[in-house]
């Protein structure tokens, strides 16, 4: 590359108080053997209740490169990420956690893959052994079903460490959806891709914010979001009952015909009402789903509020910063 590039990585933060100066010491060491490029470290702040704040904002005061973004209360990961890819001014964009599972040492390679003219350079973890059997399990399913329903194929075991250059990042802008499923939205604009494969490592200190209900909630927002064949299934599931009813008819009349009336039946009548009946709740419930999904687009409210930004280079704010000090 002929002019010094700039390159941003952008780094949600919750409740990652013991993480944050581990994370510094990473990103300085992965850093700072690689040429030819500048460096932007953008750190969200997602509403930590620890002293993430507080020891990302030391970090800004002394290191000018350094960016928090403190957001008004916690949005959750996606919305976090946004605001920290919308602050980003790089000509690349690298989002990574702050857990440093995500290893800082891939970014040489990841920026050597770029400066060959990929748009988007993609990590794949190739070992999952960090993460317990169920998660494995359960993601490798969700990625099976949702790639079968929807037409925006996910990378399975790609999470959303990755290099993307300036056109991806712009496009990405440009996708005015409220609920960001990051990995859907990134598969879905598409470029010049090429994939790195890397072993990710148990998470350094805290605890995962993902519990298996968020996750839970995670997968369907992923599938509602690029994938509305779980709302149309029900037609085709509808239609065989409806078959399967017609012919059931067809065999009662003519057995009555035949046999003549027979009363009992009880159970297998009550098996159908209640069959039928919960497959109707659930149906209903897809709906709801997808109901749901558009009543909080149509609300049209902010993916997320920034409360304050801290910057060395901002004369602005570092004054802000002295003060909310001597507070
Ligand atoms: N995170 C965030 N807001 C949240 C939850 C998580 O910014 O509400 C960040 C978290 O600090 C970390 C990244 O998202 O940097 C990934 O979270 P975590 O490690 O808990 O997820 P896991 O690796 O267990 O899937
Ligand atoms: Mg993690």
């Amino acid at each position: 590359m002929n002019t010094e590039k700039k390159v941003s990585i952008v780094a949600p933060f919750h409740n990652e108080g013991e993480n944050v100066n581990l994370f510094y010491q990473a990103i300085n060491q992965a850093t700072q053997h690689i040429g030819g490029v500048t460096f932007e470290v953008v750190c969200v702040d997602d509403g930590s209740s620890d002293d993430t704040l507080q020891k990302l904002i030391e970090i800004a005061q002394t290191d000018p490169r350094y960016i928090v973004v403190e957001l008004s209360r916690n949005f959750g990961k996606e919305a976090a990420l946004t605001a920290g890819i919308d602050m980003a001014t790089g000509d690349a964009v690298i989002p990574i956690d702050a857990d440093l599972q995500d290893p800082p040492e891939l970014i040489v390679d990841l920026i050597s893959e770029w400066a060959k003219g990929f748009e988007v350079v993609l990590a794949r973890r190739i070992d999952r052994s960090s993460d317990t059997y169920l998660k494995r399990k359960t993601a490798k399913l969700f990625y099976q079903f949702h790639n079968r329903v929807s037409s925006v194929k996910i990378p399975e075991n790609v999470g959303d460490f990755r290099l993307m250059d300036r056109v991806v990042v712009d496009a990405l802008q440009r996708l005015p959806e409220k609920q960001r499923f990051m990995k859907g939205l990134f598969a879905w604009v598409g470029f010049k891709t090429t994939t790195l494969d890397y072993v990710r490592h148990p998470r350094l200190a805290g605890k995962t914010n993902f519990s298996g209900w968020k996750l839970w909630n995670f997968a369907l927002e992923g599938i509602t979001s690029f994938s509305s064949t779980p709302l149309k299934l029900w037609t085709y599931i509808g239609g065989i009952g409806a078959c399967a009813s017609l012919i059931y008819a067809i065999y009662i009349v003519v057995r009555t015909l035949i046999h003549g009336i027979d009363v009992p039946g009880y159970a297998s009548l009550l098996v159908a009402i209640l069959f039928i009946g919960s497959l109707q709740l659930i149906s209903v419930g897809m709906l709801g789903e997808y109901i749901g999904r558009m009543y909080m687009e149509s609300k049209n409210r902010p993916v997320y509020i920034v409360r304050r930004k801290y910057n060395l280079a901002d004369q602005g704010t570092t004054a802000v910063i002295a003060d909310k000090d001597r507070a």
